[in-house]
Order: structure tokens, then C-alpha cells, then sequence
């Protein structure tokens, strides 16, 4: 895991909400174009764009393309959105 700020505000695709920080999942140290991102308010799952300026929504096929090719990411996910919306609806 690593954590950090990314300078510009990336509005989350789901809520609205800003997102100026973020948490890998693997050990790299920044996020990058295309990699994934969770949003902490909704549990959305979005896609950094535009040079890490903007996050757009991840169509369900490429989430399932994920669970085949891979399913430890995907799960790993999946686990983290569960989190965080029972977190939310409690
Ligand atoms: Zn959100």
C-alpha cells in the first residue's frame, strides 16, 4: 500500500466528491493513466485520465475483463468497495 496527494482535484464519477488523495494497492508510488481508483465516499470505481487530471467511469465489461484476467485485483477491489459501503451504510 502507499498513500499520497496527487495535486490536482479529481472529482469522483459516483458522488461528486473530491479526490485529491489516493491509496495503491500495489506498491506503486503514484497513480497513473488508467489505473484504477476508489472512491472513499461512495465505493465508485473510476479510471484516472488525462494525465491524472480527471477519473472516468469503468464500463461493467471491463470490470468483468478484470475478474478473468485478473481476479486477485478484482477481488481485492471488491472487497474494498464492500468496505466501504458498509462502512456508509451504517
Ligand atoms: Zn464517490
Amino acid at each position: 500500500m502507499s498513500s499520497g496527494q496527487i495535486s490536482d482535484k479529481v472529482k469522483c464519477t459516483g458522488c461528486g466528491s473530491d479526490m485529491d488523495g489516493f491509496t495503491g494497492v500495489s506498491h506503486d508510488a503514484k497513480p497513473k493513466d488508467g489505473d484504477l481508483s476508489i472512491c472513499f465516499y461512495c465505493g465508485s470505481i473510476g479510471k484516472y485520465a488525462d494525465n491524472v487530471t480527471s477519473l472516468k467511469s469503468v464500463p461493467a465489461e471491463e470490470l468483468e475483463r478484470i475478474s478473468i484476467e485478473e481476479p486477485e485485483l478484482f477481488r481485492q477491489l471488491s472487497s474494498i468497495v464492500d468496505e466501504i459501503k458498509k462502512m456508509r451504510d451504517n
